[in-house]
């Protein structure tokens, strides 16, 4: 368990007051607005991309990665929804945590849905966090868990987690438009399916994910080989050499953290595989497609260390 950030007893019974929650329900006896369809399995297909033979023909299966739009309700909502989950937002709302962003979700796969399959879930109130200080400001995370059931078994699970938050101050309008106070970098999102990558940055390796049935590399770091499924994995340290496969000037929009114009190069690595990152040690309109790099770490600040890649004196 992670100590809140606020200290005191005050914080304390609040937190109190809202583990209330923790295993209330948030949807009961919710249910599908249409059984699985090929109709949407198609649309959701075409929407992505995806061309995988198993989701079409007399024996397709939905993508997994379809299991929440099974139990969406569109513009009309649907019935289920329980008086805890609204009570909980309404007591974070009076305690000054009135935004709220979506921060990330997991699933489960339990059972490959097919059309035909009427789908019916239930969701709890799983956690609410300490009271956590974050880049958009203070307030508890909340997680969701949504048990899918396809024709009564058990399908998947939908975890979902919220940040409801007390604003950050806003600058005074009156600060100069380059205060010293310059706002960090955006942090990378660090899950499970890439944990070990950022474990390798922080002891300056680039590791690169290798499918350990088929020996295909990977990069960025994905949970399954898009080559043969496999699910086995180990990594492979890359050398550092690295070439530019293209590049784009940034100008606009201007986000805070950056001064534009700035390079954002697509580098192929010598293993084959191609990352995005910075160029550094060469002026931004000086990138060149096909240009030799070398990877180096960059320090961004106290807790943020980047793999970028330097420009040579050829450039
Ligand atoms: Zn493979």
């Amino acid at each position: 368990m992670t100590a809140g950030d606020g200290g005191g007893s005050e914080a304390a019974s609040f937190l109190a007051r809202l583990r209330v929650f923790e295993g209330l329900p948030a949807v009961t006896g919710g249910r599908g607005k249409d059984p699985v369809n090929a109709a949407m399995i198609r649309h959701w297909c075409e929407a992505m991309g995806d061309t995988n033979p198993a989701y079409t023909g007399p024996d397709a299966v939905a993508p997994p990665t379809m299991l929440q739009a099974w139990t969406m309700g569109g513009l009309s909502g649907h019935g289920g929804r329980s008086d805890a989950y609204d009570e909980l937002l309404a007591l974070l709302d009076a305690a000054g945590c009135t935004s709220v962003v979506a921060t990330d979700c997991e699933q489960e796969y339990l059972r490959p849905l097919r059309p035909g399959d009427t789908v019916t879930f239930d969701a709890v109130i799983e956690s609410v966090s300490p009271r956590k200080t974050t880049r958009l400001g203070t307030g508890h995370f909340v997680t969701t868990r949504m048990d899918v059931l396809a024709d009564g078994e058990p399908a998947g699970t939908h975890r979902f987690r919220i940040l409801k938050y007390a604003p950050a101050a806003a600058p005074a309008p009156t600060a100069p438009a380059r205060a010293p106070a310059r706002p960090r970098r955006p942090r990378p999102v660090v899950n499970r399916d890439n944990q070990g990558f950022w474990d390798g940055v922080r002891e300056h390796r680039l590791l690169i994910q290798r499918c350990t049935s088929c020996t295909a590399l990977r990069f960025p770091w994905l949970p399954g080989c898009n080559a043969c499924a496999s699910l086995e994995w180990d990594t492979v340290q890359a050398c550092g050499e690295a070439t530019v496969f293209s590049y784009v000037v940034m100008h606009h929009p201007p986000f805070p953290a950056f001064d534009p114009p700035y390079a954002v190069a697509l580098v192929e690595l010598a293993e084959g595989v191609r990352m995005t990152t910075n160029i550094t040690g060469v002026p931004h309109d000086r990138v060149r497609i096909g240009m030799p790099v070398r990877l180096e770490f960059l320090r961004v600040d106290e807790d943020l260390e980047l793999p970028v890649f330097r420009g040579g004196s050829e450039a």
